[in-house]
């Protein structure tokens, strides 16, 4: 299956209208979400969700896209190619029932940016019951005036410098998880968890249930940029992964094709994340989450793009070409215009759903003699 580099989209409306056309086409069901937010040009957002209309519902496919709003560029191109791919060859639609969620954070996919309206990193915002939106991880505090700075500050090249220094103090796993494992006391900060549960995951939490109703087994695949080395993907699993899991994990996708945040990698731990959220809701007796993660550019390039872009948002709006500025380089850096990356993430994001539909098909099957 050959990827197609023209399901991207130029911006969120065109996004979410060639998915609807797409699903439609297949005949899926469609329906749309607000999120009680406009966008730029004034109409309303929607997370949108395509459901296949395929019985029994018993093994579903997951794959949602934008829950880190800029990131929402190459999660949808994926979902477009899937259904277009579909449309255009019947005999490879899927055998198992499909559910597509669109734009889990609109806002941010339409003004371009991770955070959603209320600058919440919407994959630190998930917390358990119990668990209270309060806190920072160790350094945090300290690294604030740095990564959240009000004033334009430091050129890229002095902020490689400093981060060199910290570096040297914390290790790379440790600054990286002071940085981006979710923080709960800066509101206008950088990976802010929320002070309470975003719209999208009340919504999530009031229609999971039913759009997944009947489900056995579900394998979801929530897409993502920006961690890895460019065009290549990692499935990232932030929970110990069960015995049968881990097997599922080993031979649908193979067994070099995932980590779990506990043995170390490109990831980190962070609060939060929708994964763990989604096993706890006993969605399904059998749910297997994986973040899907597609490399682009460096950390400290995107890292430093956020950080401008947060910057102007919060601090200097006014100044709109700016903010305009930094919009097109976050978007160039979480979705490169590269042919060649596109069509490289493109196919093997293809290839995953397609290894996932062809495991969720053998799924309890007995073994072969
Ligand atoms: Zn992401």
């Amino acid at each position: 299956m050959q990827g197609s580099v023209t399901s991207f989209s130029a911006d969120y409306s065109e996004a979410r209208r060639r998915f609807r056309d797409a699903a439609a086409a297949l005949g899926w069901q469609l329906e749309s979400v607000p999120v009680d937010v406009t966008g730029p040009d004034g109409s309303e957002l929607t997370i949108d969700v395509a459901c296949s209309p395929l019985q029994p519902p018993d093994k579903v496919l997951v794959i949602s896209s934008g829950v880190h709003g800029v990131e929402g560029f190459f999660g949808s191109a994926v979902q477009t190619a899937l259904l277009e791919h579909w449309a255009a060859n019947n005999s490879a639609a899927p055998q198992i029932r499909c559910v597509f969620l669109h734009a889990v954070n609109p806002f941010g996919f339409a003004y371009r940016r991770r955070f959603d309206e209320n600058n919440v990193d919407q994959n630190r915002n998930f917390l358990l019951p119990y668990e209270s939106f309060a806190g920072a991880p160790p350094g945090y505090a300290e690294l604030d005036p740095l990564l959240n700075p009000r004033l334009p500050s430091l050129s890229r090249n002095r902020l490689a410098i400093r981060f060199l220094r910290l570096l040297g103090r914390h290790g790379p796993a440790g600054l990286r998880q002071a940085v981006a494992g979710g923080q709960y006391d800066f509101p206008r900060g950088l990976f802010f968890g929320g002070a309470t549960a975003s719209k999208s995951q009340l919504l999530l939490a009031q229609h999971l249930p039913r759009w997944l109703a009947h489900s056995t087994h579900v394998c979801h695949l929530d897409l993502h940029t920006g961690l890895g080395r460019s065009g290549q993907c990692r499935l990232l699993v932030d929970y110990p992964p069960t015995a049968l899991q881990h097997q599922w994990l080993t031979d649908w996708f193979g067994a070099g094709s995932f980590e779990s945040t506990s043995t170390g990698g490109i990831s980190y731990e962070v609060r939060g994340s929708f994964g763990r959220w989604c096993m706890a809701r006993d969605l399904a007796p059998n749910y297997l989450f994986a973040f899907a993660e597609f490399g682009t550019y460096p950390p400290l390039r995107l890292l430093a793009a956020l950080r401008t872009e947060n910057q102007l948002f919060h601090w200097a709006a006014a100044d709109a070409a700016a903010l305009e500025q930094a919009r097109m380089q976050l978007t160039e850096l979480y979705c490169p215009k590269s042919p060649r990356w596109r069509a490289q993430v493109i196919t093997h994001a293809m290839l995953l759903a397609e290894q996932a539909q062809r495991g969720l098909l053998q799924a309890d099957r007995p073994a072969q003699i």
